[in-house]
C-alpha cells in the first residue's frame, strides 16, 4: 500500500472563515479523501486549531469554523471534536510539547534566549528603517554565552527563544506547484519560536504538530511561502523529515488586489447566510486554482473526489468572481437540487420571513412544505440565492397581498375605466374556469380579450398585478394555478375595489 497521505487544515480561530481558507480546506480534503484514496493510500484529513496567538482569539470562532466546514460538506478524520490518535488537536492544549521542543533546540544550539526589551527592538527597527535597511532582529543576544544566558533566565530576566538561522548557505524550498524557491540564509531572520508568556509562535507550534501528527503533505495559501525556509530549517534542526509542500494560488479581488470586505462578502459564513448552497460554493471554489480540462465547469462533490489531482492545481493567482459564483448557485438551485430538497433548503429562509411555520424547517412532512412546494417549483428558475425566496414566494404563500399601488393595474396604453371593466369581466368568468387546466384557462382568457376588443397583453397585465401585486411573475396561467381560485377571486375583487376608487366619477 502506498504511504498514507495525511493532510491538515489548521485555522486560527480569529474570526469568520475566509473563502480562501474554505478553498484550502477543500483542496486538502480532496487530496486525502479523493486523490490519495483513489490511489489506494490511506488518506486522512486532520482539523487542527491553531490558537496560540491569545491576543487574536475570538470567542466562538472555533465552533463557527467547525460548523461552517460541516455545512460546506467536509468531514475530518481527526480533530478537536472527534479526537484521534494525536489528540489534543487544539494547540493551546499542547503547550508542554512546544516548550520541550524549544528546550531541545536551546540544548543543541539551534536556538537561543533573547532578552531584548520591546523598546530596544523598536529602536533597532527604527534605525534600520532610517538607514533604508530591511528591518529585522540584529541577533544581539545570539552571542551571549550559554551559561550566562542560563543564569539570566534563572534570575527571572524575561526572554523569548529565537531560532539561530544558519548565517551562510541557502535554503531551498521545493514547492510541488512552483518548483524550487531559493533563499539566501544570510537574508533570513532569527525569528521567535517561544514567546515571553511561554506560548509558542505559529512557526514552532506548526512544525512540531505537523511532525507529531505525521502530516505528509502541507497544502496552504501562497501567503505562507515566506515562512517555509524557517520551517524547513526547523525540521532539519530537529532531525525530522519535512512534509511535502504546496502553496495554493492567491485569490484576488475582481480588478486585482487582496479580496476584502470592500469588494463584498469574503467569508464562508456570509455566503451561507445569503443563501448560497454548499455544493455551488464547493464547485466554484474548486475552480479557483484547479481545473480538469480547462472547460468542464460543473462538478459535484462526488465528481471532485473522483477527479481532483494536485498536479492540476495551477500556481497562478485566481480571481474571485461574484457574478460567476451567483451563476453557479442559480444553476444548482434550478437544475441540480431535487425539488423536495430545495423546499427544505428554502424553509429556514421562509420561516424567518414568517411565510411557513418554524416547525417546517426540520420536518419534511410538515404541511407547510407541501404548501410551499408548487410555488418553489414555479419560482426556482428566478431564484439565484435561497435568501431571495421569501420575496419571490410571498405572493404565493401569504393569504393577502402586501399593498401595492393600484396605478400598476392600469396598462400604459389603457385607462382605469377600461381596466376596471376588463377585470370585472374576468371576475365574472373566473368561477367557470378550472385553473388547474392552464391551457383551457388561457384559451378562455384569450377569447375574453377578443370579446373586449383588447390585446391579450392588455388584459393579462392587470390580471397579473391583481393576482400577485407585481408587474413581473412567471407565466400568468401557471401563476394563477399556484395562487389558486379562492385567492385569485379575493385578489381580483380587491383590485376591482381599488380601481373603482381610481375611476373618475361619470360627469
Ligand atoms: N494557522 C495558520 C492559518 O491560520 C495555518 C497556516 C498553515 O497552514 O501552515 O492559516
Amino acid at each position: 500500500m502506498p504511504p498514507a497521505v495525511r493532510v491538515r487544515f489548521a485555522p486560527s480561530p480569529t474570526g469568520l472563515l475566509h473563502v480562501g481558507g474554505g478553498r484550502t480546506a477543500l483542496f486538502n480534503w480532496l487530496l486525502a479523501h479523493g486523490q490519495a484514496r483513489r490511489a489506494g493510500s490511506d488518506g486522512a484529513f486532520i482539523l487542527r486549531i491553531e490558537d496560540t496567538d491569545r491576543a487574536r482569539l475570538v470567542e466562538g470562532a472555533e465552533q463557527g469554523i467547525l460548523d461552517v466546514l460541516a455545512w460546506f460538506g467536509l468531514t475530518w478524520d481527526e480533530g478537536p471534536d472527534v479526537g484521534g490518535p494525536h489528540a489534543p488537536y487544539r494547540q493551546s492544549e499542547r503547550t508542554a510539547l512546544y516548550r520541550e521542543a524549544a528546550e531541545r533546540l536551546l540544548a543543541s544550539g539551534d536556538a537561543y534566549r533573547c532578552f531584548c526589551s520591546p523598546e530596544r527592538l523598536q529602536a533597532v527597527r527604527e534605525a534600520q528603517v532610517a538607514r533604508k535597511e530591511a528591518p529585522g532582529y540584529d541577533r544581539h543576544c545570539r552571542g551571549i554565552e550559554r551559561d550566562a544566558s542560563f543564569a539570566r533566565a534563572q534570575a527571572g530576566d524575561p526572554y523569548v527563544i529565537r531560532f539561530a538561522m544558519p548565517r551562510e548557505g541557502e535554503t531551498v524550498v521545493h514547492d510541488a506547484l512552483r518548483g524550487e524557491i531559493v533563499y539566501q540564509n544570510a537574508n533570513l531572520e532569527d525569528l521567535v519560536l517561544l514567546k515571553t508568556d511561554g506560548f509558542p509562535t505559529y512557526h514552532l507550534a506548526n512544525v512540531v504538530d505537523d511532525h507529531d501528527m505525521a502530516v505528509s503533505h502541507i497544502l496552504r495559501g501562497e501567503e505562507w511561502i515566506p515562512t517555509a525556509p524557517l520551517h524547513l530549517r526547523l525540521y532539519a534542526a530537529f532531525g525530522w523529515e519535512a512534509p511535502s509542500l504546496a502553496h495554493l494560488p492567491l485569490i484576488l479581488a475582481p480588478g486585482g488586489g487582496k479580496l476584502s470586505k470592500r469588494h463584498g462578502s469574503t467569508s464562508m459564513e456570509e455566503f451561507r447566510a445569503q443563501g448560497y448552497l454548499p455544493e455551488a460554493l464547493m464547485n466554484y471554489l474548486a475552480l479557483l486554482g484547479w481545473s480538469l480540462d480547462g472547460e468542464t465547469e460543473i462538478f459535484s462533490k462526488a465528481d471532485l473526489l473522483e477527479k481532483f489531482t494536485l498536479e492540476r492545481v495551477s500556481p497562478s493567482p485566481a480571481t474571485f468572481d461574484y457574478a460567476k459564483l451567483r451563476w453557479f448557485n442559480a444553476h444548482y438551485i434550478n437544475h441540480i437540487v431535487a425539488l423536495d430538497d430545495l423546499v427544505g433548503r428554502v424553509a429556514p429562509f421562509l420561516a424567518d420571513a414568517g411565510l411557513v411555520d418554524r416547525a417546517a424547517v426540520a420536518d419534511p412532512s410538515h404541511p407547510d412544505r407541501a404548501r410551499a412546494r408548487p410555488a418553489v417549483a414555479l419560482l426556482k428558475d428566478r431564484m439565484e440565492t435561497l435568501a431571495e425566496a421569501p420575496d419571490l414566494l410571498a405572493p404565493f404563500l401569504r393569504d393577502a397581498l402586501e399593498s401595492y399601488d393600484p396605478a400598476l393595474l392600469v396598462p400604459k396604453k389603457g385607462s382605469s375605466a377600461e381596466t376596471l371593466a376588463a377585470l370585472e369581466a374576468v371576475a365574472r368568468m373566473l368561477p367557470e374556469v378550472d385553473l388547474d387546466d392552464e391551457a383551457a384557462t388561457e384559451a378562455r382568457f384569450r377569447a375574453l380579450a377578443d370579446e373586449l376588443g383588447l390585446k391579450a397583453g392588455t388584459l393579462f397585465m392587470p390580471i397579473r398585478v391583481a393576482v400577485t401585486g407585481r408587474t413581473q411573475s412567471p407565466g400568468l396561467f401557471e401563476t394563477m394555478r399556484v395562487v389558486g381560485a379562492a385567492r385569485c377571486t379575493r385578489r381580483l375583487d380587491a383590485a376591482i375595489e381599488a380601481l373603482r376608487a381610481l375611476v373618475p366619477a361619470p360627469a
